[in-house]
């Protein structure tokens, strides 16, 4: 068995945003993913021993990115995002391509380019941890709008993170899974799965806490878009879910 070393943990930021709080066990390194508000990441890094090492960035919508430059400031940390999108991003130490390494630490993720939502969105995935940060590509229950990218780009990137270890835990950029359950047991009433996803979704909410990390097994079971059969199938959903 792996020895399991890095913890992610959601910083709720904005009305419905998750920067996530990376700890490498191992070595103490710190990253968070997606900085989008200073102060609610500033106070959950300070509660972690107040160090920085990295920040990772999965895509440009000011919803992730826009407190980059502030806590990177603050803590003088390298900055790594997609090199597709460089020059759309806040200032890169590391600009990564599909299949690039990352390290924290003593951990490594690999990159995953994941168009659709975006032209330049990328995914992290710390293989020996079972960890995805994957941004606005796949949501629990749910997956990305298709703003810059074709149903295809998207429909072959979610295949390739469905593809993942089951045990991969699904790290994503927003709280949607409310929204998403209702649309998804609108097209799949009858999946026992998904009714029993949107129960333990429903549960969690009401006691305030986020339904995220998701488990890839579980989505792969109960999420529409990830069970969509074929590309023409899942632009039907997609769209579908656009007019919701
Ligand atoms: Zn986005
Ligand atoms: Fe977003």
């Amino acid at each position: 068995m792996q020895f399991m070393s890095l913890i992610a943990t959601p910083i709720p930021i904005l009305s419905d945003n998750y920067a996530w709080l990376l700890r490498d066990a191992a070595s103490g390194a710190i990253g968070i993913v997606d900085p989008a508000e200073a102060a609610p990441i500033v106070a959950a890094i300070e509660a972690a021993g107040g160090r920085l090492d990295l920040i990772l960035l999965t895509h440009h919508h000011a919803d992730h990115v826009a407190a980059t430059d502030a806590i990177r400031d603050r803590y003088g940390c390298p900055v790594a995002g997609a090199a597709a999108d460089a020059h759309r991003l806040p200032r890169l130490d590391h600009a990564l391509r599909d299949g690039e390494h990352i390290a924290l630490g003593s951990a490594h993720a690999e990159v995953i380019e994941t168009p659709g939502h975006t032209r330049g969105h990328i995914a992290y995935r710390f293989a020996a941890d079972g960890i995805l940060l994957c941004g606005d590509t796949l949501f629990s229950l749910g997956c990305g709008r298709l703003l810059e990218g074709s149903a295809m780009e998207m429909f072959a990137s979610l295949r390739r993170l469905a593809a993942l270890p089951g045990e991969t835990l699904i790290c994503c950029g927003h709280e949607y899974s409310t929204s998403n359950a209702r649309f998804a047991l609108h097209v799949d009433p009858h999946n026992a799965a998904l009714q029993a996803r949107a129960a333990a979704i429903t549960a969690l909410r009401a006691a305030g806490k986020p339904t995220l990390p998701a488990k890839l097994d579980e989505e792969l079971a109960a999420n529409p878009f990830l069970r969509a059969s074929n590309e023409a199938h899942f632009a039907e959903l997609r769209a579908q879910k656009d007019r919701f």
